[in-house]
């Protein structure tokens, strides 16, 4: 029981830090965080704003689908956690926000470029997750097989928001604050480097510093 209440406080510092951050305003957005026991998460349920995460709205969700008794509607998203958390072990929290620069990335059908050293050492690479062949939006059919890959651990989803997932809630939400920062200096860096008539070939190659000490 004090397994579900800590990770239930745990879930409401992050959310309310997420809101403070204006990374997720409104009632949008979720995330959840895996229990000791691993086969049970707890996740904002569904109309419930970030800002208003409570002990008592809450939801505890087994990894099978079976949700405890709530007075709220389960999150639409729900499905792709639980999917994220049976497909990879090293998973034990999910922050998915519609924070807008990075979704303004992805709805224009770019990908954000892992242009800072510390997106390079920390993400590598945040795939673009398209709309569900269906028109709708991303559901786990879309999802999950690009965190198959392990090395992942960020998405942009098109006209949506941003997936970030780690070994804790605190972790995953780093990465939601990393994504949201790189879109901003990206678009920053474009936007200039446009008025100045430079090219991607005026930008300098890196990559970590353990390749460039490999190198070196
Ligand atoms: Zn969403």
């Amino acid at each position: 029981m004090s397994d579900i209440a800590d990770k239930k406080d745990a879930l409401i510092a992050i959310a309310k830090r997420c809101f403070d951050l204006r990374l997720q305003t409104n009632a949008g957005g979720n995330l959840s965080v895996r229990l000791d026991s691993r086969d049970a998460i707890v996740i904002k349920p569904s109309g419930v704003g970030f800002n208003e995460c409570t002990r008592d709205n809450l939801q505890v969700v087994h990894l099978d689908g079976t949700i405890e008794p709530s007075e709220h509607k389960p999150s639409k998203d729900l499905d792709f956690h639980l999917d994220l958390y049976r497909i990879r072990e090293d998973i034990n929290a999910i922050v998915h926000c519609h924070s807008p620069w990075a979704t303004g990335y992805a709805s224009a059908g770019l990908e954000i470029p892992c242009l800072t050293v510390q997106t390079i050492e920390k993400i590598g690479r945040m795939p673009l997750i398209p709309l569900s062949p269906q028109g709708g939006p991303q559901t786990d059919a879309e999802i999950s097989p690009v965190f198959e890959d392990p090395k992942v651990v960020a998405a942009v989803l098109a006209n949506h928001g941003t997936i970030g997932v780690g070994a804790t809630l605190m972790k995953a939400q780093y990465l939601a604050e990393i994504i949201e920062e790189t879109a901003q200096i990206a678009y920053v860096r474009d936007t200039l480097m446009a008025a100045h008539g430079k090219s991607q070939a005026d930008l300098p190659q890196y990559g970590t510093a353990a390749e460039a000490r490999a190198g070196g």
